[in-house]
């Protein structure tokens, strides 16, 4: 079976890398892209990538009209991606967003149309297998160790802080971890944040800088030791097999499916 697929961000780190990757997949057949500035021209007159004649459009709406596809894959940012999702849904086209930083509110209002509607939708806030497993193992530790904090690292174009890796790993772990204030009680920051961002006692903390990619450490620690969980993605292809394993995915479900751990 090939799947139709439209990518929205192609000019972006992870978009460019999504067109590659869809291109030297037999099942995977890029159809259009969506990109605010390039209406009208082909995915080549604005990448550098050759032999990928499909048309740009920039707006998603005449897009999702014109164009047959099957899944759409969203890799621009927040507010954006969260419309293009919502237009998409409408076009009863299955969304596969990559773009991180959606709200609470807008991930139910998701829920609740794809599940109305019976149209699949993932929604992954990373698609490496390597930082599931890490959230994973992350999840399984804290029934053990309570106390823990997270870093996360990311480079300085990163919008939304703290990442949704990390988000997503405080949930997890807030399942199995019972709740614990950390830290002394009577602490006190002389500079404001230097604590980090706090959900249900836990901590994190954001790093921005350039030359990293993406990056995060679980930090537990106990009466004369410390555990420490750390995944690294040193370039975009590292989500990839990710992204292609949810284009497959979403073909089946009839839901909105939120982290690529409950895929796996
Ligand atoms: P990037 O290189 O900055 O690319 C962002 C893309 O979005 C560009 O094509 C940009 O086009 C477009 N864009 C920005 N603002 C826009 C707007 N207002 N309207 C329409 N398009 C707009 O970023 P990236 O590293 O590829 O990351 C893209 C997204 O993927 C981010 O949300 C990032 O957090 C997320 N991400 C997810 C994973 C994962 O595993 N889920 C991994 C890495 C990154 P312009 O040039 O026109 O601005």
């Amino acid at each position: 079976m090939s799947i139709n697929v439209i990518i929205a961000g192609p000019r972006g780190k992870m978009g460019s890398e999504a067109i590659k990757m869809v291109m030297k997949d037999d099942n995977l057949n890029l159809v259009a892209c969506i990109d605010r500035k390039n209406n009208g021209k082909a995915v080549d007159d604005i990448v550098d990538i050759s032999n990928v004649n499909v048309p740009v459009f920039d707006n998603a709406s005449d897009c999702f009209h014109s164009i047959d596809a099957d899944v759409f894959v969203d890799l621009t940012v927040p507010e954006v991606g969260y419309k293009h999702a919502l237009a998409a849904l409408e076009h009863n086209l299955r969304p596969v967003i990559g773009t991180t930083g959606f709200t609470d509110e807008q991930l139910d209002e998701l829920r609740a149309i794809a599940m109305e509607k019976k149209i699949g939708c993932i929604i992954a806030p990373n698609f490496a297998i390597g930082a599931v497993l890490m959230m994973k193992f992350s999840q399984m530790a804290a029934r053990y160790f309570p106390d823990v904090e997270i870093i996360e690292k990311h480079h300085d174009n990163k919008l939304d802080a703290p990442s949704g890796t990390a988000k997503k790993t405080a949930e997890l772990i807030k399942e199995t971890r019972d709740y614990k204030i950390q830290g002394h009680p009577d602490e006190k920051e002389t500079i404001q944040g230097a604590r980090g961002a706090e959900l249900d006692g836990m901590h994190i903390h954001s790093v921005r800088l350039p030359g990293l990619v993406a990056h995060q450490e679980v930090i537990f620690g106990g009466s004369g030791q410390n555990l420490t969980i750390k995944h690294d993605s040193f370039n975009r292809a590292s989500f990839m097999e990710g992204i292609k394993f949810s284009i497959e995915t979403v073909m089946e479900s009839d839901q909105l499916i939120y982290g690529l751990e409950n895929i796996l």
